[in-house]
């Protein structure tokens, strides 16, 4: 059997969307899985839909997902170049080979006749196809006598190639996800292969080059499905083993119903981006999952399960064991919901997994500019990852430990503080002085203490830690203290004695 060869034909019209990059990593998944090859193939035949730094963004993108090419643009490989705008002479062959076969004419109607005509329809209610039923009254090379068509090429009038849709066919396809189905070519139109400037179409350049690169399956979204008919057709005209077929479902909005846009992204507030991008027309700056603080491993995980179950129902899974279990079979035919919960969920997961020094290098890496020994760090790290759902919920969770608490919370003060509260812990401080500030011996100071002056430990933790805290929340006192150290715990104790004073 041949080996397994899956593309993923990104065109560069702007930044990959959530729904892209599920497509690019179960093409990877599908391929892995299958000891075969990843290919990365830029469709940039239409210029005018082309947008600056999309290119770029893509192979960045995958590479922060760990979805890697094994062969692309930039990496290059036996079927080079992996750009279709540099595959011109490849197209040309193939448009003279194709219009050799019975499949295909030319066609001289200009974009103004072709308005017209439409205009004429729609006046009518009806809507205009350049088809099996109308080619006959159009300007091409069906209609057209050899003389007239010469004329026009002598006369170097532009053309455009199109497909010629065979009458009242009965297509068998089939799909991977979604089984057989039929359609009747009747329904179908003649698209256009080759456009008047030379340059294919998405539909033949597509087809010409999975044959060429040799790819074995083709995986996309559901967009595409309407074009199997003509694909498989387009590999019977040029005589070519068709490669198989899986179109994936839409990923839903969160509440279930249509296409998450990318205007969901902003409505509901999660990215629907892997990386942030900024249009370079307008300056706008889309977000991305990675600038807002989510895990590679855990985006991934996350998008993976946007329309497959795997075995047993897990939810956790490395890229090395989605590889191992991926089934094109167990993919769904339903559309996915996707869920910012969920997501979070997902990143919360997967910042558990990861050990404190991990995250040290998270943080260390972001642009918080945290000015703390990476020691004290860690500690912080250790307590607080627990509650994280990004990395930089350690930070803001934990301020205190970074700075002084700049004013007591109001709730806070009034549960914890009372007139006999400074006297409390002035005492208290003058004990916390003299002793070592190791967790243990803080916990047995305190609780001596408490025990002598025969005091509930409320009446003096509450206080205690509203002093270095600010409120009423955190980890427990005593490793608080610890991590501060003696001269920055007692400051902050004489701090709030003072301002309740
Ligand atoms: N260039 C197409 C796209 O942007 C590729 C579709 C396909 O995979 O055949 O979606």
């Amino acid at each position: 059997m041949a080996k397994v060869r899956v593309r993923f034909a990104p065109s560069p019209t702007g930044p990959l969307h959530l729904g892209g990059v599920r497509t690019a990593l179960f093409d990877y998944l599908f391929a892995k899985n299958q000891g075969g090859d990843f290919v990365l193939r830029i469709e940039d035949t239409d210029t005018a839909r082309y947008v600056e730094g999309a290119e770029e963004y893509i192979e960045e993108a995958l590479e922060w997902c760990g979805i890697i090419p094994d062969e692309s643009p930039k990496k290059g490989g036996k079927f080079a170049p992996y750009r279709q705008s540099e595959r011109r002479d490849i197209y040309d062959k193939y448009t003279e080979k194709i219009l050799q076969t019975d499949y295909a004419y030319l066609a001289f109607d200009t974009p103004e006749e072709l308005d017209a005509i439409r205009a004429e329809y729609e006046a009518r209610g009806e809507v205009f196809s350049y088809d099996n039923k109308t080619r006959n009254r159009l300007k091409n090379s069906i209609s057209l006598s050899e003389e007239e068509v010469q004329k026009l090429l002598d006369e170097k009038k532009p053309y455009v190639v199109r497909f010629k849709m065979p009458l009242d066919r009965t297509l068998n396809l089939e799909d991977i996800i979604r089984g057989k189905f039929s359609v009747n070519t009747n329904t179908l139109d003649d698209k256009v292969l080759v456009k008047n400037d030379g340059m294919p179409t998405y539909h033949f350049a597509n087809i010409v080059d999975d044959h060429e690169m040799e790819i074995t399956h083709v995986i996309r979204g559901e967009e595409w499905l309407p074009s199997l008919g003509l694909h498989t057709l387009l590999y019977e005209a040029m005589g070519w083993e068709a490669p198989q077929f899986a179109h994936l479902s839409l990923i839903l909005k969160p509440e279930g119903k249509g296409k998450l846009s990318k205007r969901d992204g902003d409505k509901f507030g999660f990215p629907v981006f892997p990386l942030n991008f900024k249009d370079p027309e307008t300056g706008n700056i889309s977000q991305g999952y990675r600038e807002n603080g989510y895990l590679p491993d855990a985006f991934i995980n996350m998008v993976a399960l946007l329309g497959w179950s795997p075995a047993d129902d897990k939810e956790i899974l490395s890229m090395d064991e989605m590889i191992k279990e991926f089934d094109l079979h167990k993919v769904h035919k339903a559309g996915a919901r996707f869920s910012k919960e969920k997501a979070e969920w997902f990143n919360h997961q997967y910042i558990q997994m990861k050990s404190d020094e991990e995250l040290l290098n998270i943080l260390k890496s972001s642009d918080l500019h945290l000015n703390i020994a990476d020691e004290k760090l860690l500690r912080i790290i250790h307590l607080m990852k627990e509650r994280a759902t990004f990395p930089k919920d350690i930070y803001e969770n934990g301020k205190f430990f970074f700075e002084a608490p700049s004013s007591y919370d109001e709730k806070a003060s009034k549960k914890a503080w009372n007139e006999e509260t400074s006297g409390i812990l002035k005492d208290l401080s003058t004990q916390l002085e003299a002793v070592d500030f190791h967790v243990e011996t803080l916990k047995n100071t305190i609780h001596d203490f408490a025990e002598n002056k025969g005091l509930g430990m409320g009446k003096v933790m509450m206080p205690l830690r509203l002093s270095l805290v600010g409120e009423l929340k955190g980890p427990d006192v005593p490793d608080i203290l610890e991590i501060l150290g003696k001269e920055e715990s007692i400051a902050r104790i004489s701090h709030a004695v003072n301002n309740f004073q």
